[in-house]
């Protein structure tokens, strides 16, 4: 699913966020562990103000496990609470209700106390960009298909909540919200982790940032797959070379180029490339 955010869609969004967040105790804000920061939403700590939130990196049975250690480092210093999940087999996601429950302890206790509440569950709302795995993870947690995707026109349907373990409520529609547009490397690193269309973008410039990557933090990786003896310093002459062995080659022995990004973008789908990440703490130091 792509969805073509304009202000009027964007401003619809906060607006049906603002309303489910007045039934929640807490935010899991689900991002793509490859591309923590990427597919964040440049508002959420506006939109989710005063909600305490618990950041998952979500896919990280495709992230680079020593990258993700970074990430999790990175958003606890930023006194967020976080859990590395593969939403697709349910890994990690068991440690999910005891951390919303340590998130919303200290209001229940005084809540409790003052006798403004029963004892009752952590009700918890998904939040994050089209693609992170919201879907995915809402049926794992509900622990059967009932996540409803996308929305039928002129039906209203009631807010459900999914029970999960014995203290905790999901809500069963996910707030949907629109990533950075900010650079267009956020564009080509959501491109190459499949959370926008690549036909949105120029697929050998998906490649080409992709290779310029890998060449500074996967060299041996590249070496490895594309039987390279050395890794050329331009990312177009890795990008050749790559063509070259692949034998991509036009008439005029010129290298086609799409058709190398193609093979690559493929390579790094089906993870023939290994687990990757695209960004880490240290590329967002100024
Ligand atoms: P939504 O738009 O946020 O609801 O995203 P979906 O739940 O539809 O997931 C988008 C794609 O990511 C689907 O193809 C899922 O199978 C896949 N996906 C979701 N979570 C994971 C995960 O943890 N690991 C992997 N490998 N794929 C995932």
């Amino acid at each position: 699913m792509t969805i073509q955010w304009f202000p009027g869609h964007m401003a619809k969004a906060r607006r049906e966020i603002t309303e489910k967040l007045k039934l929640i105790d807490v935010v899991f804000e689900l991002v793509d562990a490859r591309v923590p920061l990427a597919s964040r939403n440049p508002m959420i700590d506006e939109i989710t103000a005063g909600k305490p939130r618990l950041v998952l990196l979500n896919k990280a049975d495709m992230a680079d496990p020593e990258v993700t250690k970074l990430w999790s480092e990175y958003f606890e210093q930023k006194g967020l609470a976080v859990l590395v999940i593969n939403s697709k087999t349910g890994q990690g996601i068991n440690r999910i209700e005891a951390k919303a429950k340590e998130l919303v302890k200290e209001k229940f206790d005084k809540m409790r106390a003052k006798g403004i509440v029963k004892p009752r569950a952590v009700r918890a709302l998904i939040l994050g960009i089209p693609n992170v795995g919201k879907s995915t993870l809402i049926n794992r947690m509900a622990g059967k298909n009932i996540a409803v995707t996308g929305d039928k026109p002129g039906v209203t349907k009631k807010q459900q909540w999914i029970k999960v373990g014995s203290s905790l409520e999901l809500l069963d529609t996910p707030g949907i919200l629109w990533p950075k547009f900010e650079d267009q490397s956020i564009g080509l690193k959501l491109a190459v982790t499949g959370a926008i269309k690549e036909t949105l973008l120029d697929f050998t410039e998906i490649v080409l940032f992709a290779l310029k990557y890998f060449k500074d933090h996967y060299p041996a990786r590249l070496q490895e797959r594309y039987n390279l003896e050395t890794i050329p310093e331009e990312p177009i002459a890795l990008f050749d070379e790559i063509g070259k062995k692949r034998g991509c080659l036009m008439s005029g022995g010129h290298i086609d180029y799409e058709k190398t990004a193609e093979i690559v973008l493929r390579d790094i789908r089906s993870e023939k490339l290994g687990r990757l990440s695209y960004e880490r703490p240290e590329d967002f130091i100024q």
